[in-house]
């Protein structure tokens, strides 16, 4: 690991008193952190508003980059871009832009690897490497903000749904969020914001009671627990009945809709009967169903469903008054699914 200190895991404050021990005003914590979170500069080089001296500085004291860009992938419909990179210990993470109408959705990661081990997953087949500090996590909002800028565009919504389980980092992942919404910075509100939990019970608790206005994703995915433990290990530990209750817990305590995920596999969980067991688990929940068709991996031999069953599925589940939608499986031919690009990094 570098030495220096990251400069984005820095918490305003620390910075403000580091400059004011180096004998500069107060208001030149603020100058540097717009230059920063506003106006996207990569490095001190490009602050203008300060001297060159404290240019150099800066430069000295802090690293302004953990995330060294290795491959760029564009589907060929120019709609999502895939970046991967390499962090200072040589792990990989990637994260992923997607345009969709008006909007550029960021997705991001929260950890290099996983330890969740769901089956389908290609970062869960990879295991768990380490969490991603908060600047890490910052540092991928910023890389596309800078990139969009270049055309007038900006990020618009950030899905925390990359590699890793965010709440299993959830210190680091909430701090990132709070520094890319606050509003002498980054300023994006915090509704642009989701997160997607595999169902870790007491975070999902916690996460209510912080009562925030970001939105939560559960990846559900079956609705008994037998299948749900084949597919996702952390069942054991978090059955169907617990996960539920919290799910209820967070939607009474805060009032917003929650949002279900569901990848179909075809034969496994995309029946007839997975949907009808799916609508009697959720129903009269405040919450809205993802349907997504399986992104086959190489260490999972489930296949994606087909077309005609995933609206079929859709809907049974609309007949029985469930919310819900079919996701497409957006940048397949770039491998943009969950970790599918680092797991073919060497
Ligand atoms: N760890 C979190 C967030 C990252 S995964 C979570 O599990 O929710 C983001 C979403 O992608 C989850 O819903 C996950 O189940 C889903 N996913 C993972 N691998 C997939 C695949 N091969 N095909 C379709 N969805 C997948
Ligand atoms: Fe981890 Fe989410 Fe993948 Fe499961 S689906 S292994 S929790 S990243």
């Amino acid at each position: 690991m570098p030495e220096k200190p990251f400069f984005f895991d820095l918490e305003f404050e620390t910075l403000k008193d580091e400059l004011i021990s180096l004998g500069q005003p107060e208001f030149r914590a603020r100058q540097i952190w717009q230059a920063f979170y506003c106006n996207l500069v990569e490095t001190p080089d490009q602050i203008t508003t300060i001297s060159k001296e404290l240019r150099q500085t800066l430069s000295q004291k802090y690293d302004f980059t953990h995330l060294a860009p290795s491959n760029r992938l564009v589907s060929t419909d120019n709609e999502t871009v895939k970046t991967l990179f390499e962090l200072p210990d040589g792990r990989a993470i990637e994260a992923v832009l997607m345009h969709y109408d008006e909007r550029q959705t960021l997705c991001i990661s929260s950890q290099a690897g996983c330890a969740m081990g769901c089956v389908f997953c290609a970062t869960g087949q990879m295991g768990f490497a380490r969490n991603l500090s908060c600047g890490e996590i910052v540092e991928q909002a910023l890389y596309y903000a800078r990139l969009l800028k270049k055309s007038n565009k900006a990020v618009t919504n950030i899905v925390v749904m990359g590699m890793g389980e965010p709440f299993h980092n959830y210190d680091a992942v909430l701090t990132a969020i709070d520094r890319l919404n606050d509003p002498a910075g980054f300023n994006l509100g915090a509704r642009r914001f989701t997160i997607s939990t595999v169902g870790l019970v007491p975070m999902i608790k916690r996460f209510a009671a912080e009562k925030r206005q970001i939105n939560l994703a559960i990846s559900l995915h079956a609705a008994n627990d037998a299948l749900r433990a084949s597919l996702l290990p952390i069942e054991r530990k978090y059955p169907l009945a617990d996960l539920m209750q919290a799910c209820k817990e967070y939607i009474d305590t805060t009032k917003r809709r929650l949002t279900f995920e569901w990848a179909l596999i075809q034969g496994v969980n995309d029946t007839e009967k997975d949907a009808l067991e799916l609508a009697t688990l959720v129903k009269g929940m405040l919450c809205h169903v993802n349907i997504i068709p399986l992104n086959p991996t190489d260490k999972f031999n489930g296949k994606t469903t087909t077309h005609e069953r995933a609206v079929a599925f859709r809907s049974t589940l609309e007949k029985n008054g469930i919310p819900c939608t079919i996701r497409l499986r957006r940048g397949i031919d770039i491998n943009a699914g969950c970790g599918q690009l680092a797991s073919t990094h060497k």
